[in-house]
């Protein structure tokens, strides 16, 4: 019943029915009834004139029409109608419609009016009331709090405006009853968090008979709906957990031990020493290993993976470590080769400028075995890289990779490689469990000691003078320095021009031989990107302007001043990453947001956090409270996101109690076969296409 197509609905029909569909995705019944209300209208309540609550926002009052006139002139003229009642009289006003109104109203008659309650000149008024003529049985108010649902203009034009559309979901409602609605969580969690029936909840959320009863309802569905997306990600993890073969890696070997006792510069945290222990339990374990490993910016997330990919290779498994973009990778490649000096692993690097002839060399060497470690951008996962035993895969930044990337991974080997995916942008808590809900979570909640926090700055553009001398006295000190211009698009002619005005501008600054300035932006053919790179690395430049193509991972201790140019048209989680570009050095740190001095509020707003805070999980907080669940890097799919009615910023609390009532369950029957999970296993059943079993991406 529920899930008969929508056109079947009494006063749909064909050509409504497709309209539905197109305009609001409503197939079925069951999608009307999933279709909420915005708000409510309380009708229930009639009140008195002379008592009115002056602030409320809407009055529904009685009264005989005492009066009814034009006043003004062409376009201000306004209809006012008077009506009154025991206690006082209120004026009635329409702007529009007034000829009707004008005859459909009838002076000496009793009405029942509701609408919108304004105070004009110190006295109450009701514009564009709604009226209807009284009768007795309307005398206490409707029984509903009326629902106001969204539509389109579309819609309307076909006659389905909100109202039509309660009216519709209200007859819907009268054919429906409970059996239609049978539970679907287990009664202990019923009884433990008070939930009303679902049958009660599907009525009340479209027509409540109070406020109390409305919210009751929106409780429970939004729980529902949050706790089945938990029990859908967690039987993923769980299938994963139980039956999904991996690669043993059962032992550590010398290259994993030579290397932390003899290569590794500094001790690790012990934030990395337990994400090490978890991936090295889910290497052992004969699963595949599906990891998401957060850290904020700087947190030392390369070191963990590099360890990783020794342990495989002690293994004998060869790895593969991805990043986004060749500066990144090159970067990765370096660093690497760098801290493992000497051993005799092999490492090298493939990205899309590798010559042609190093390219073969390099495809052969994965495929003989002797490449331990490949590093590179996607050009690593090409279907012409063959391997002849991956084991271990490191996805960093991991937003910047799709699904379907991912998945070539699979291909590689007779078994998929344990898969570890860094993100660089910190997620909140919230998103995390519900976006990458699928993986196990690993976090790096502690900075490398020795570290001072960055100190950030807010300047408007006049001040640029101010900026530029202080970064001559850093300089003075030793130090190197950003400066960042935005860059929205990659091929947006105009940022270019603005990045390289602002490179002749800070050359101005800065004259040579003084001083030495890199410049790297997108389109710069890679090796002259690298060469940049490299002299602000070897400290031969002092200055390094750029657009973002140095946001993620790029790694250079001596730079202490990072000046963002046009701050105001960042992000606050890619101004998060910027900043994370300084205070890697044991230095003091500055990172200077340079603005317009018009400024919009949310750009206010992030610019005030960004001061505020050094911490990104507090940023990543922010950014999602300011942009919404659907707009933030670091997410997949958006639709794992689109929820009905419940929001993961708001509904906070209640997602964190779904999760925990979700984990119990997949943990101790994930195949809910305990009588009590029986309602659980039968709703996903049930279910169109949202099997319970699905394969896992
Ligand atoms: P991210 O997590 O942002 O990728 P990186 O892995 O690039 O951070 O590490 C940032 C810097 O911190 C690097 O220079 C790295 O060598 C250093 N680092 C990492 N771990 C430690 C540690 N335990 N002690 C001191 N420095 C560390
Ligand atoms: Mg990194």
């Amino acid at each position: 019943m529920l899930l008969s197509p929508i056109e079947y609905l009494k006063g749909v029909g064909p050509l409504r029915g497709d309209m539905l569909k197109k305009e609001l995705n409503i197939f079925t019944f069951k999608d009307l009834l999933e279709h909420f209300p915005l708000r409510h209208l309380d009708r229930t309540k009639v009140d008195k004139i002379g008592h009115l609550n002056p602030h409320a926002d809407y009055a529904q009052i009685t009264g005989k029409l005492m009066q009814m006139d034009i006043v003004g002139e062409k376009r201000a003229k306004r209809l006012v109608a008077y009506l009154q009642d025991d206690t006082g009289e209120m004026e009635l006003t329409w702007f529009q419609g007034i000829n009707w109104v004008q005859k459909a109203l009838v002076v000496g008659e009793k009405y029942l009016v509701f609408g919108k309650l304004s105070s004009f000149m110190g006295k109450l008024q009701l514009t564009h009331p709604e009226f209807e003529i009284y009768t007795a049985e309307k005398a206490s108010g409707k029984k509903f709090l009326e629902p106001i649902y969204p539509s389109t203009e579309k819609l309307k034009v076909r006659g389905l405006n909100g109202r039509a559309i309660a009216k519709l979901t209200y007859a819907l409602l009268q054919q429906l009853s409970e059996k239609n609605f049978p539970e679907n969580m287990p009664e202990a969690l019923i009884t433990q968090y008070r939930f009303i029936k679902r049958w009660d909840a599907y009525c009340n959320i479209h027509f409540p008979a109070t406020d109390g009863l409305y919210k009751h309802a929106v409780r429970r569905l939004k729980f529902e709906e949050l706790f089945f997306a938990q029990i859908r990600l967690g039987l993923i993890r769980s299938t994963r957990h139980r039956f999904s073969k991996g690669w043993v890696f059962d032992k550590v070997g010398d290259l994993f031990n030579n290397f932390y006792s003899n290569q590794l510069p500094f001790s690790l945290t012990n934030a990395q020493k337990r994400v090490l222990k978890e991936i090295r339990k889910d290497a052992g374990s004969g699963k595949q290993m599906n990891r998401l490993l957060q850290g904020d910016v700087g947190s030392g997330k390369t070191i963990v993976a590099l360890l990783s990919m020794l342990i495989a290779a002690d293994n004998g498994f060869q790895s593969v470590l991805m990043a986004p973009t060749e500066i990144l990778a090159q970067q990765h490649f370096n660093g690497i080769t760098e801290v493992l000096g000497d051993m005799n692993v092999g490492v090298r690097l493939l990205t899309g400028s590798t010559k042609t002839k190093e390219r073969k060399e390099i495809l052969a060497k994965c495929e003989d075995g002797s490449v331990h470690i490949l590093i590179g951008t996607h050009a690593v996962i090409e279907e012409k890289v063959q391997f002849k035993n991956l084991g271990f895969a490191v996805i960093d930044e991991q937003h910047k990779f799709g699904v379907a990337q991912r998945a070539k991974l699979w291909k590689k080997n007779s078994l998929p490689p344990h898969i570890l995916v860094m993100t660089a942008t910190p997620i909140p808590r919230t998103l995390a469990l519900t976006a990458y809900g699928d993986l196990d979570y690993s976090v790096i909640d502690e900075l490398p000691p020795g570290r001072q926090p960055i100190n950030t700055l807010h300047r408007y553009e006049n001040k640029r003078h101010q900026v530029m001398d202080f970064i001559k006295a850093e300089i003075a000190k030793g130090r190197q320095a950003y400066i960042v211009y935005p860059l929205i698009e990659e091929s947006s002619k105009m940022d270019y021009e603005n990045l390289m005005k602002g490179f002749e501008e800070v050359k101005s600054f800065f004259p040579e031989p003084k001083y030495w300035i890199s410049m790297v932006h997108g389109k710069q053919p890679a090796e002259q990107k690298e060469t940049n790179m490299q002299r602000f690395i070897k400290g031969d430049t002092q200055i390094m302007v750029s657009t973002t193509v140095i946001e993620v991972g790029v790694n250079v201790p001596n730079a202490s001043v990072m000046v963002i140019e046009s701050a105001e048209k960042f992000g606050l989680s890619q101004l998060h990453q910027l900043r994370g570009r300084v205070g890697r050095g044991a230095e003091k740190s500055f990172c200077i947001l340079l603005t317009g001095g018009k400024l919009s509020q949310d750009a206010t707003e992030r610019i005030r956090i960004l001061c505020a805070t050094n911490d990104g999980f507090a940023v990543a907080e922010k950014d999602l409270e300011i942009r919404g669940p659907g707009d933030i890097e670091g997410t997949r799919q958006s639709g794992d996101l689109n929820f009905k009615i419940a929001n993961i910023v708001q509904d906070k609390v209640i997602l964190e109690a779904a999760k925990e009532a979700a984990t119990a369950i997949v943990e101790n029957d994930p195949d809910c076969t305990m009588a009590e999970n029986l309602p659980v296993k039968e709703y996903l059943e049930r279910q169109k296409g949202k099997t319970m079993w699905s394969k896992i991406s």
